[in-house]
């Protein structure tokens, strides 16, 4: 059984190892494939499980499984090894499991986005929303907080506390690590803004805004479905499936018309969405 740690991220290299190792040791239910690069050229891998045996996956319904589209969401990655690793350790004991790798098929792309994921996962990380792909400029933003940043190189992205009369925020008097906010009514005390870590360009001693993110761009707004013109949704790309992220999925999913259900995890909200049922 490949040696798998689920209370911690793997980058890359690590994880391009531990798939193809799941793949040499379960030749009978997994096999590995590139389905295309990033933009910065990785292969985007996917798994396809199912018993070979019993026949071949495209003729088998489908359930597509995916992750990590937004660069900082690496906790979707793991999701998908949870899944990986439950469906083939537990095949040949768990009915259920044996049942559906017999009769089903499970598409699994842990790693949608391998770039941004790489830059989350850095020693010194950077935080953006997808891509690394700069969008819609390719300059540098010009004035202001260009934020999210490991700037002080303790390979974490904070946040940054300013001393200010007028802040919102006090440390709390529980643990002054932590902040609270100030009572609406309260004076007196020792007030912070808070701001992501980060650098100010062209500060005119008075406002901070915050900059654009250079790498605007937002993958999972790039599909085809309802997909609007960046006025309406930030950071949806200049078309549908213009980057090469979407377009190995798009790819994939129309050659394989054996898929009939799909899951692709997230975080942040804890919530599960499903698709309109009137469209
Ligand atoms: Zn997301």
């Amino acid at each position: 059984m490949p040696e798998i740690h689920f209370d911690r991220f793997y980058r890359y290299d690590d994880l391009t190892r531990l798939l193809h190792t799941f793949a040499q040791e379960y030749p009978n239910l997994a096999k590995i494939q590139s389905i295309g690069k990033s933009h910065e050229g990785r292969d985007v891998w996917l798994l396809t499980l199912t018993n070979f045996q019993t026949g071949p996956d495209t003729e088998k319904p489908a359930l597509w499984v995916d992750g990590n589209i937004h660069a900082s969401e690496v906790t979707a990655s793991t999701a998908n090894l949870y899944f990986l690793n439950s469906l083939l350790t537990r095949y040949g004991q768990d009915q259920a499991v044996t049942e559906a790798l017999d009769t089903r098929a499970i598409y699994l792309c842990p790693r949608v986005n391998p770039d941004g994921a790489e830059w989350a996962l850095a020693d010194r990380p950077k935080f953006i929303r997808s891509s690394t792909r700069p969008y819609p400029y390719d300059e540098e933003p010009v004035d202001g907080l260009v934020g999210n940043e490991d700037m002080d190189g303790d390979g974490r992205i904070l946040q940054m506390r300013i001393p200010d009369p007028n802040g919102a925020w006090k440390a709390c008097p529980e643990d002054a690590r932590l902040m609270v906010r100030r009572d609406p009514v309260e004076s007196g005390g020792q007030y912070y803004r808070i701001l992501p870590e980060g650098l100010i360009k062209n500060y005119d001693g008075v406002t901070i805004s915050i900059s654009r993110s250079k790498q605007g761009l937002d993958l999972n707004r790039n599909f085809p479905v309802n997909w609007r013109q960046e006025v309406d949704q930030h950071g949806a790309g200049p078309y549908p499936l213009s980057e090469p992220e979407t377009q190995n999925l798009a790819d994939f999913i129309v050659n394989h018309p054996n898929i009939g259900n799909a899951i692709t995890f997230h975080t942040m909200s804890g919530v599960l969405l499903r698709p309109y049922d009137d469209r």
